[in-house]
């Protein structure tokens, strides 16, 4: 399966280091031509503002909108789970209303106050992730068909999933743990699986 990571700013290749320990070809996007051959996409951390002014000057937007709602697999990562929500408080520009979440930028603070939190995630076996949150959104509410899977300790999403796609608050990438991106790479056979009846 070859992923696709959004290139235009941000932690792109943190994500390529991971899934090229997992043995998966990675390539960088950064005009709608990458999206072609691609299985999957990732869109990473970074500052969502910047993303989305760059987003449309490389004539990103509607292409990245289509490949979110022809299901397959997107995730995005902290500023990327920002582009995907329907909705976000203090964005000054349109993402790409892909996913059925609304975000609040920077809910934890500024910079000094980013944190580490094990948390617990459906789906991924083998105990809490160890999470990295850097200036992290929330995840302030989803939708009927999203799953939140998972939370911190008072209650907040920082990780949800709406068939395939994907958003987490934190950065999976950074540190040495690949439970997130492989639980991602499965999300391939969400679509794959036949529709039941
Ligand atoms: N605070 C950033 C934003 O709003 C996101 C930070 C991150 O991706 N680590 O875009």
């Amino acid at each position: 399966m070859t992923v696709g990571v959004l290139a235009l700013q941000g932690g792109f290749r943190e994500h390529a280091a991971m899934l090229a320990r997992l043995g998966r070809a990675s390539v960088e996007v950064r005009g709608p031509e990458a999206l072609d051959g691609l299985e999957a996409l990732i869109i990473p951390g970074g500052e969502s503002t910047t993303i989305a002014r760059l987003i449309p000057r490389y004539g990103l937007r509607e292409p990245l909108r289509d490949f979110c709602a022809g299901g397959r697999p997107v995730w995005g990562t902290c500023a990327g789970a920002i582009l995907l929500a329907r909705e976000v408080d203090a964005l000054d520009r349109p993402g790409l209303a892909a996913m059925d979440i609304a975000v609040a930028r920077n809910a934890f603070g500024r910079q000094v106050d980013s944190f580490e939190a094990g948390v617990e995630l459906a789906g991924v076996g083998g105990g809490p992730f160890r999470a990295i949150f850097i200036r992290a959104p929330r995840i302030a509410s989803a939708g009927k068909g999203v799953e939140a899977l998972g939370r911190l300790a008072d209650g907040s999403i920082v990780a949800a999933r709406q068939g395939a796609l994907l958003a987490t608050a934190f950065h999976p990438e950074l540190g040495d743990d690949p439970r997130l991106h492989e639980y991602f790479l499965s999300l391939g056979g969400v679509n794959a699986r036949p529709a039941i009846g």
